[in-house]
């Protein structure tokens, strides 16, 4: 790995209904055709976008989601125009690591047939709902054959601030189905790792590779597409300087960082959902400089490119 500097650009096609779930927001808040939105709109501005940079690209889709047609034949356009589809899971269930090991190898197989089903191909790269990882979850992806997750999330301001809005939920009644994750994983490394499979926050032998998503400089702040898109430039520009010393670069974005409320993000989850508010051209353009800065600083492959790439080069990375 020390040889060749690597970054992936993925998204995670959450739709709307997910953020309603977590904001405690009945999901019949969303107006006809607002659970479509994720992949008939924002999709294809993603793909244009990286098209434009020559990036390839990561979708992690969720298998429930593509129930929907034209949901479906959005992530089967994506996967023809090259994409690689990964797997969020069967429900999006923040709750997943929670359920029993039955449950969870069944919800991860709804994720992969869906998205089979789709595409023609099985997925082999994984994401779990709200970044939880657990030794079941990962002897789970074991038992299917993943040759990589891309879960760990080990960044301090973002669980902070997770455990603060929990908090101050409950304070005023409001239930999340987010669930906190244990702050072991600030501990977990920063760079694709082969985990223990018995705690996969700490380096072992296990077969499937982590690509843990990028933090920046010491503070670990998350250089995420919600940040990324939304900060002053300088800010962003600042805060990419302090991430681009690491030799493995994992950029994470959601659908969502490509809509805005004029798609028909409803009010009331725009209102507690805030880079909703801000307009699809100033996201875009803030996107489209820190797909160059990458392309400047390494090459563009697919997770599973990277995947490969790590599981070639190292038993231990
Ligand atoms: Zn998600």
């Amino acid at each position: 790995m020390a040889a060749e500097r690597l970054a992936c650009v993925s998204v995670d096609l959450d739709s709307l209904h997910h953020y309603c779930r977590i904001h405690g927001l009945p999901e019949s808040e969303l107006p006809a055709g607002a659970a479509e939105l994720v992949h008939a709109v924002a999709l294809p501005r993603f793909l244009e976008l990286c098209a434009g940079r020559s990036v390839p690209l990561t979708l992690f889709a969720v298998g429930e989601d593509l129930a929907n047609e034209r949901c479906a034949r959005a992530v089967q356009q994506a996967h023809r125009a090259g994409a690689e589809v990964a797997n969020h899971s069967g429900r999006h269930d923040y709750a997943l690591t929670r359920r029993t090991r039955e449950q969870m190898h069944l919800d991860v197989e709804q994720g992969e047939t869906a998205i089979q089903e789709v595409t023609g191909a099985r997925p082999w790269g994984f994401r779990a709902p709200g970044y939880t990882l657990t030794a079941a979850l990962y002897q789970v992806l074991q038992d299917r054959g993943y040759r990589y997750d891309s879960s760990v999330f080990p960044a301090a301001p973002y669980w902070a601030a997770k455990a603060a809005v929990m908090g101050g939920m409950r304070l005023f009644g409001r239930r999340s189905s987010a669930v906190l994750d244990t702050p072991r994983v600030l501990l977990a490394p920063r760079q694709p790792y082969r985990p223990d499979p018995s705690s996969p926050y700490a380096r072992g032998g296990g077969a499937v590779v982590e690509l843990p998503i990028t933090t920046a400089g010491v503070t670990r702040f998350p250089f995420i597409g919600t940040y990324a898109a939304t900060l002053p430039r300088p800010a962003v520009r600042a805060l990419y300087r302090s991430a681009r010393g690491q030799p493995f670069f994992n950029f994470e974005l959601h659908g969502i960082d490509l809509l805005d409320e004029a798609d028909g993000i409803p009010p009331a989850l725009a209102r507690v959902q805030r880079d909703a508010r801000v307009p699809v051209a100033l996201k875009r353009a803030r996107l489209r400089d820190v797909l160059g800065w990458l392309g400047d600083d390494y090459r563009l492959v697919t997770l599973a490119g990277a995947a490969e790439t790590v599981g070639r080069t190292s038993g231990g990375v």
